[in-house]
């Protein structure tokens, strides 16, 4: 068996310790007789795992007791209309950063809720590129929250630093890039990420959330809507993804025993420098669009002079058992997805391939 050197922008690369050990508990769960996925919700045996991602996600981010660790189905999408649906107080509006196309389906889907602003919008000619600066944003003091994405993966544009939103609860679509490194989770109001770029498979979708906002959060919507029902009940109200979260504790382990988010930083950091110096070293074959200061550390994106030539590539690539390399059909080029699970090898065969590649043209 040959695994592949998988750049898929998600459902992405899972680690493959988090892998086999699920192979080696798939049928018989420890000493249970059956699998993590034929036990109750309700059971010792599910619950003890369900903790434990909890506790790692905790224990990995540093969140702090003032928060709310929520496990969650309905994808990060889901959360475009719970945010509002909790937080958007009628009377007020919210603020949301347009970046790209993620950010721009949080604010539809916020719209249909309530009054919503665009405090930014970096869109030039249907192309992101960049993020916007402080001094760009247009914010309400009085907003009820104000929305980044803090990672755009279909743009390949990343906040490297936070806005600061005053006094104004921050809320950040993190799904790409959650856990790239550490994070001071006391700066945001909520955190939400769909699982399945940078924690796990799909099927969860991991929200942290300020314990007051949880408290004050809207009555006025369906119980199965409300943060508060799910963090009353430790996200076990209605039956959970329990494989998804098996996934997501075998996952967030293998982070942990391989040094943390610091040492994930330090990974990540060293394969989107490569790719990036790849990029740039040979401007007559491959280009960046995104401007330097905003480059993902998660998603790189790059084209090739003609279409031709970009699909030369990635056929190059894939003899080479690289794949996922080809970029959103929204924008077009190559877009290599490089989360945690990506080893900084997969990495340096992808430049091996780039240098040579451009070399034979
Ligand atoms: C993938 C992605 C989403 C959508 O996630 P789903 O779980 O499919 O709903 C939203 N935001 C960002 C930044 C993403 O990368």
């Amino acid at each position: 068996m040959a695994r592949a050197l998988n750049f898929n922008p998600g459902p992405a690369a899972l680690p493959l310790a988090a892998l086999e050990r699920a192979a080696r508990e798939f049928v018989e769960y420890a000493g249970t007789g059956m699998s993590i996925m034929e036990h109750s919700h309700r059971g010792k045996a599910y619950e003890a795992v369900h903790d434990e991602a909890i506790a790692l996600v905790r224990e990995l981010l540093g969140v702090s007791d003032a928060y709310h660790v929520l496990l969650l189905q309905g994808g990060a999408t889901g959360q475009f209309a719970m945010v509002p649906m909790n937080l958007l107080h009628s009377g007020k509006s919210a603020d949301y950063t347009l970046t790209g196309s993620w950010a721009k389906g949080a604010f539809k889907n916020a719209k249909a809720v309530g009054t919503v602003r665009a405090a930014a919008n970096v869109e030039v000619d249907g192309k992101f590129v960049r993020m916007p600066a402080q001094a760009e944003l247009d914010l309400d003091p009085n907003a009820a929250y104000v929305h980044i994405t803090s990672n755009e993966t279909i743009a390949g544009t990343q906040w490297h630093a936070y806005p600061d939103v005053g006094n104004v609860p921050l809320v950040a679509d993190m799904s790409s890039d959650i856990m790239w490194r550490p994070t001071d989770v006391g700066r945001f109001g909520a955190i939400y990420a769909g699982a399945q770029k940078n924690l796990g498979p799909s099927g969860v979708t991991l929200v942290i959330v300020r314990k007051d906002l949880v408290e004050s959060g809207r009555k006025d919507i369906p119980a199965i809507y409300q943060y508060r029902t799910h963090a009353d009940a430790n996200s076990l109200s209605n039956t959970p993804p329990t494989f998804a979260i098996y996934m997501l504790r075998n996952v967030l382990a293998w982070v942990k025993e391989s040094g943390g988010l610091a040492s994930a930083e330090l990974r990540n950091r060293e394969k989107a420098n490569l790719l990036y110096a790849a990029i740039d070293a040979r401007p007559d074959m491959y280009k960046c669009p995104v401007v330097p200061e905003a480059r993902s550390v998660m998603n790189v994106v790059f084209t090739l002079p003609t279409p031709e030539l970009e699909a030369e590539f990635l056929e190059g690539a894939k003899r080479l058992n690289m794949v996922g390399l080809k970029g959103h059909r929204s924008v077009g080029g190559m877009r290599a997805s490089i989360y945690n699970a990506v080893p900084v090898e997969w990495v340096k065969t992808l430049v091996g391939f780039m240098a040579d590649f451009h070399k034979g043209a």
